[in-house]
């Protein structure tokens, strides 16, 4: 007969990821992915392949409120095996709206049950904003409202993740115009044990991350004054851009299908949003780590700020400037003032890099004037000022 401990570890993660028929090959592949995407040295791979062989899987509740699904196809739509697959087996699903069998009553007995004999030990996924209007009439689940069961679930919860910038900040439930009075979880259920996984959608191998995170040290990880994990949101997605070398030399995309766009310069002035934008996407990817937007020739919206929608739109309009922040702030610290700033930083930038963009120029057009090709409009320190101020 098995031990206590036997049968505890015949629920872990491991044997549940055996069950499903994932191979050990695929599971320290995906240990050694985590690693990366938690930004540890890769010397923690060892450390957490040992936390999950032990580790039993948490218990979670997923609440969708006022939300597009959008986050649920992100961590669990995905070719097999991959990270968003081992999602669905490092967690003991006890209740999801859209992925449960049960339904109705049978569906809110799963919630009540897990409130009521895993209080304190659950984790509470929340997706989605919250509407406070008129008495919160605009979300309603099984006749409660959308905050009575996000004060109940999360207020009992080890922990809450808010996925995407709609649990997160509001998102675009609280763009202007908007009549719900939607706010994010953190405002809607003050003092929870919080960490917002923004982004329009969050990546499910951020989700997969964080809670491997938490099995491997037994806390959540650090993050920035915004809620958001360090290890996702640390850095600007215009640090890490593979087209950054364009920025700095000047080299803009100044229209769609021209030949700095097939030739992979900066889309700033396509209104990329890049620069005023904490997220990990150029590391980690999307679709299994087979592209990002801006590796495909889009840029950046923003959608993992604070104000995601109001702020980041229109989409293609290159921001305005607004003087006195510096190339090296960061969007976490002045907020969605910096996304202003990025008018002001690209002016600098101009100064500096106009002797070597008419280099370029030169350069570019003597090249392609040789090949055959049309010229590339590579602009001049004059016109980056103008346009960096308009
Ligand atoms: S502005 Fe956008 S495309 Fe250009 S370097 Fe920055 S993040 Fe990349």
């Amino acid at each position: 007969m098995a031990s206590p401990r036997e049968d505890q570890l015949a629920q872990g993660v491991w044997p549940a990821l055996r069950r499903r028929g994932v191979s050990r090959r695929e599971f320290l592949k995906f240990c050694s992915v985590m690693a990366g995407a938690l930004a540890l040295p890769h010397t923690y791979a060892d450390r957490i392949v040992q936390a999950l062989e032990a580790a039993t899987r948490p218990a979670v509740v997923w609440l969708e409120f006022q939300d597009c699904a959008g986050n649920t196809e992100s961590a669990l739509r995905a070719s097999h095996p991959s990270i968003t697959d081992m999602i669905l087996d490092l967690l003991s699903w006890n209740y999801h709206e859209t992925i449960m069998a049960p339904a109705g009553t049978a569906a809110e007995k799963s919630l009540q049950d897990t409130i009521a004999q895993q209080k304190g030990q659950y984790l509470a996924i929340v997706e989605g904003s919250i509407p406070l209007a008129d008495g919160g009439v605009y979300c309603t689940i099984g006749g409660r409202t959308a905050i009575d069961i996000a004060q109940e679930t999360c207020g009992n919860a080890l922990a809450t993740i808010a996925v995407g910038t709609c649990a997160a900040f509001g998102g675009i439930p609280a763009a202007a115009g908007g009549i719900t009075g939607a706010v994010s979880i953190g405002q809607a259920v003050p003092g929870l044990k919080l960490i917002n996984l923004s982004a329009c959608p969050m990546n499910g191998a951020n989700l997969a991350a964080t809670i491997v995170h938490y099995l491997t040290f037994k806390e959540l990880p650090a993050t920035d004054n915004l809620g958001r994990p360090l290890f996702a949101h640390g850095d600007r997605i215009h640090d890490n851009c593979p087209r950054r070398a364009h920025y700095d030399a000047g080299q803009f995309v100044q229209e769609w299908g021209d030949q700095g766009h097939q030739l992979g310069w900066c889309l700033y002035k396509m209104g990329c949003k890049g620069p005023a934008t904490n997220y990990n996407c150029p590391r980690v990817q999307w679709n299994d780590g087979t592209n990002w937007p801006i590796g495909v020739g889009h840029g950046c919206v923003g959608c993992a700020q604070p104000q995601f929608w109001d702020a980041m739109t229109p989409f293609y309009r290159q921001l305005p400037t607004v003087p006195g922040f510096g190339v090296e702030v960061t969007a976490q610290d002045v907020g969605i003032g910096v996304a202003a700033a990025v008018g002001a930083l690209t002016v600098g930038h101009a100064v500096v890099a106009g002797v070597r963009n008419a280099r370029t120029a030169r350069a570019t057009n003597q090249a392609t004037a040789a090949s055959g090709n049309a010229t590339i409009a590579v602009p001049t320190n004059e016109t980056q000022t103008t346009e960096g101020q308009s």
